[in-house]
């Protein structure tokens, strides 16, 4: 019998495996979306539930905001009821070809050279939970399901689809429910204006992050997260007929746990085997503490 098989290639796999496991559990966009990902509609199914959420606009670990216009941007027509229907974003005049950008980190979900009257349209997906959405482009600059950090060139401006000026139509959205982006973005100063996103009852509202309270985003290709679901598809790459099958991979040590719906600290403490009051020291709270959703719940 051959025994010189070589050692690093099932290794190499089970730490590939590990690492996408990792992947799928610790993004809160995963989380919030469910695990769905698709390039065809900006808006698929209603997942926002009355529920409360909070999301950080400017984790550590990832790049600044930077507002998606380059050249200058007058807000021409705001958020809000418009001749007898819903405007779900705000116009920002744009002259034909200046420069959009990402506004956060993300991958693209979709990059369209025509969808209805959004023209040529871009959609990232953040991870945090937050989409943005860029329309009336004249060119789209990116390919689906590929990484951008905030501030690369994702299109440029135009007039495509039901518009009759060149401008940017820029939405924000969080399970695909559109909000005012001037809630938390001010098109004046093109800056944050705070550093969370409060939802609850589906009402949007900036808020502030306590400052004892930091949440870091994994430094991930957010992309990656999205590949995570072909896994159970990928094969060994070491020859079959002198290697064992693939033995499923252990679980993977997690560091911390970000709290999704219908957690509690008991269902945290059962499902890490970490007792409350562990866990209430670890993190400097108290057991009575409400656990808002995105928070990090250090498990060590
Ligand atoms: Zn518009």
């Amino acid at each position: 019998m051959k025994n010189n098989i070589p050692g690093f290639l099932p290794l190499a796999f089970i730490l590939y495996v590990l690492t996408m496991f990792a992947h799928a559990q610790d993004t809160p966009a995963g989380q919030y979306y469910q695990n769905s990902w698709n390039n065809t509609n900006t808006h698929s199914g209603y997942l926002l539930t009355t529920g409360q959420y909070t999301l950080y606009l400017h984790p550590e670990g990832e790049n600044a905001f930077v507002f998606p216009c380059v050249k200058p941007a007058k807000l021409i027509s705001p958020y809000g009821p418009r001749g007898g229907r819903m405007h779900t974003g705000v116009d920002l005049k744009q002259n034909l070809g200046d420069s959009i950008v990402a506004a956060w980190d993300g991958c693209v979900r979709m990059a369209k050279e025509s969808y209805y009257g959004y023209g040529k349209l871009v959609v990232i997906r953040h991870e945090n939970g937050l989409e943005t959405l860029y329309a009336h482009l004249s060119k789209v600059c990116v390919k689906e399901n590929t990484y951008v950090k905030a501030g690369d060139l994702i299109g440029l401006a135009g007039r495509t689809g039901r518009a009759t000026t060149e401008h940017l139509h820029f939405e924000t959205r969080f399970l695909y429910e559109p909000f005012n982006p001037t809630i938390i973005i001010n098109v004046e100063t093109r800056m944050l204006i705070s550093d969370t996103l409060h939802i609850n009852n589906k009402k949007f509202k900036a808020g502030s992050m306590p400052a004892t309270d930091t949440i870091t985003m994994s430094k991930q290709n957010l992309c990656d997260l999205f590949e995570d679901f072909s896994v159970d598809t990928i094969t060994p790459t070491a020859d079959s007929s002198t290697s064992l099958p693939p033995q499923p991979a252990p679980p993977a040590k997690k560091t911390y746990h970000i709290v999704v719906k219908g957690d509690s600290l008991y269902k945290i403490s059962k499902r890490y085997g970490i007792s409350i009051s562990k866990l209430c020291k670890i993190n400097n709270m108290k057991e009575t503490d409400i656990l808002s959703l995105g928070r990090k719940i250090k498990l060590e």
